[in-house]
């Protein structure tokens, strides 16, 4: 990692970041700044700078980064995480935004249990064309919040919704996810019950089309290169 960091850079990254939260405040939406491939020292900058909360994508930077940094740093895990490495954030995670089966939620629960606390998380539905993006269908989704087991998961909570547009130019199609993902969410928000369910989060909007998330009613946005430049 490299740890010299320009003057410029420092300005830039402050003057980012009181950019962005500007735009959100209007919305009242929460923002995550993306720190993945980013080094320790850039982190630190942007937590002088005031901002606490930061998503990461992997597990093992997720918690090489944890470990050095300020204890009240609020850590979001943003990737597609396999069953066998959530003991590893379980202890400190604030948010999973990346759930995408039944399997990792029972997993999250385990998890949760043994380090005596209530991990909140949210379902990742698949709203892009590309197959490569995880998550559930709205109807799996439904279905898992309903499942008989779900009520027995005592140590997560479901939060809400996270999704990822198709990776394109054309924002009237990225809208138009986005759109789709909002309605589904307003539907939940009314419908969906439980001990351990609570839809109050929609986690949509990315460096590229975090203002049109925005106006579908995003509450949180997860931006990075917008924020660091490009990685
Ligand atoms: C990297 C990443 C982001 C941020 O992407 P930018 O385009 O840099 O803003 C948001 N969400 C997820 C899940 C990511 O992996």
């Amino acid at each position: 990692m490299n740890f010299f960091r320009p003057e410029k850079l420092t300005l830039s990254l402050r003057s980012n970041i009181e950019r962005i939260t500007a735009e959100l405040s209007p919305y009242g939406c929460k923002l995550i700044a993306v720190s993945k491939t980013h080094p320790f020292s850039v982190i630190r900058e942007t937590y002088e700078a005031g901002h606490k909360i930061f998503g990461e994508n992997k597990v093992q930077e997720l918690t090489e980064k944890k470990v050095v940094l300020p204890e009240d740093i609020e850590w979001h895990m943003i990737g597609h995480l396999q069953r066998n490495k959530v003991k590893y954030i379980a202890p400190f995670v604030s948010l999973i935004h990346s759930v995408d089966s039944m399997k990792l939620l029972q997993e999250i629960h385990k998890e949760g249990l043994k380090n005596n606390r209530i991990i909140s998380c949210l379902l990742q539905i698949h709203i892009a064309e590309e197959e490569t993006k995880f998550g559930f269908s709205e109807e799996e989704a439904m279905e898992t919040i309903h499942s008989s087991g779900m009520e027995s998961l005592t140590n997560i909570k479901i939060c809400g919704l996270m999704g990822m547009a198709t990776n394109t130019e054309n924002m009237e199609k990225v809208r138009k996810e986005f759109r789709r993902i909002g309605t589904f969410f307003n539907k939940l928000k009314k419908e969906a019950s439980g001990k351990n369910v609570e839809i109050k989060e929609l986690s949509i909007g990315m460096s590229s089309d975090y203002k049109i998330a925005l106006e579908e009613g995003s509450t949180i946005v997860r931006i990075g290169s917008a924020i660091f430049g490009s990685r």
